[in-house]
């Protein structure tokens, strides 16, 4: 059993709680749809534990947060766009733009992609 915070919104999203377009499952981690696309594909890759932020990875979770790698690498596969290029992010805390409290990354594909971000 995965550790779980009630308030949080990710976690009430693995719970069933609250809908959300999951396109990705496996032991350790789902995808869903952003609410609030920022590009023709973004997706919000999250592990099934809740951890609030980067800070709160444990050395123990290194397996679980390459798992959200894995995930991308094979939902970038699976949907075509691993050659053209797509980009992982992972916001920590407000300077960042952090705003749900459950780590994910950002897999956003199907556009050009300027940088540095803003
Ligand atoms: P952050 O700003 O923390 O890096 O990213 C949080 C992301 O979660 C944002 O891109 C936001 O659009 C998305 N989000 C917030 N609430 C919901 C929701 O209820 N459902 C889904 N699918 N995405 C959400
Ligand atoms: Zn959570």
């Amino acid at each position: 059993m995965w550790e779980s915070n009630p308030d949080c919104l990710f976690c009430k999203i693995l719970a069933g709680e609250i809908p959300a377009e999951i396109v990705y499952e496996s032991d350790s981690a789902i995808a869903f749809r952003d609410i609030n696309p920022q590009a023709p594909t973004h997706l919000v890759i999250i592990p099934r534990k809740h951890i609030a932020t980067i800070n709160d990875i444990e050395t123990g979770d290194n397996a679980l947060v390459g798992s959200l790698y894995s995930a991308a690498r094979d939902i970038a596969a699976a949907d075509g766009f691993a050659d053209d290029g797509y980009r992982v992010v992972m916001n920590c805390n407000e300077a960042a733009g952090q705003t749900v409290f459950h780590i994910h990354l950002h897999l956003l594909s199907g556009r050009s992609l300027s940088w540095p971000p803003g």
